[in-house]
């Protein structure tokens, strides 16, 4: 990558979500063991008032049988067994509760019910979020002067938030089965924007999932460096923000340098 490209005019934004919009910490730590706990409830609620109660009487609950961190290792199993699906989290959520709820005695069908109804009332959680007060605002500016994108490897479904609004091209990269660090969801958002690498900057929280691909394809980035490792090895074109509320600082010194 040669000086002059790395300092063409940004005309293009990408933004990592989660993590980078907001604090998705809390959203999941919330999210997580309700939807479990909301599905064992249900679950065995509808058991005792349904012809399969029978069978089922006298066992133990599905979550006794089956607890959160079981439900947590089937996913990472089904990760590995399958690498493309890696990134798709809805489908492995789904598919591990689908073998959970098989193992534990339900007739396929039902399996497959529960799931999806655990797995909707799971996306309603993880889409109760905040984003940080400045987020919105500074969307709203940015939009101003620059074609942005989202690409997330994550299930939030920004159709779903009103942070929607401010982003023309939203990419699901897990659903592409390309997750970041895959080149290609940001090689997507890019040509769909009307972009490219050397005048686009993207703005993520991970080293390895926004950082590393976005500037091996020449693009320049913001790394929010949400845990504080405030690493020191930064290559040309990598920028450390501590928090979203400094990239309009870091784009006016970028705009001035050129
Ligand atoms: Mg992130």
């Amino acid at each position: 990558m040669t000086a002059t490209t790395r300092h063409a005019r940004i005309e293009a934004l990408t933004f990592d979500l989660d993590d980078t919009l907001w604090d998705n910490r809390p959203v999941m730590e919330h999210a997580e063991p309700t939807h479990y706990a909301w599905l064992d409830t249900e679950l065995a609620d509808w058991l005792a008032a349904s012809p399969l109660g029978e069978l089922f009487a006298g066992h133990e609950r599905y979550a006794q049988r089956f607890p959160l961190a079981a439900y947590i290792e089937r996913r990472l199993a089904l990760a590995r067994r399958h690498p493309l699906r890696r990134g798709d989290f809805t489908w492995l959520r789904e598919r591990a509760l689908i073998e959970l709820l098989e193992e534990y005695g339900l007739p396929r069908s039902a399996a497959h019910l529960w799931a999806a109804a655990a797995i909707g009332h799971f996306l309603t959680l993880r889409h109760t979020l905040t984003p940080y007060p400045e987020a919105i605002p500074l969307l709203d500016a940015l939009r101003q002067d620059y074609a942005l994108a989202a690409i997330t490897n994550g299930n939030a479904d920004l159709q779903r938030l009103e942070l929607a609004q401010h982003f023309p091209v939203v990419i699901a990269a897990g659903e592409l089965l390309a997750p970041k660090p895959d080149a290609r969801p940001f090689l997507a958002a890019l040509a769909r924007l009307g972009s490219r690498p050397a005048r686009a900057l993207h703005v993520g929280d991970s080293w390895k999932e926004d950082v590393l691909p976005a500037w091996r394809l020449g693009m320049r980035v913001a790394w929010i460096d949400k845990h504080d490792e405030r690493r020191t090895d930064l290559p040309p074109g990598v920028h450390r923000l501590a928090h979203i509320r400094e990239l309009t600082a870091l784009l006016e010194r970028l705009d001035g340098e050129r």
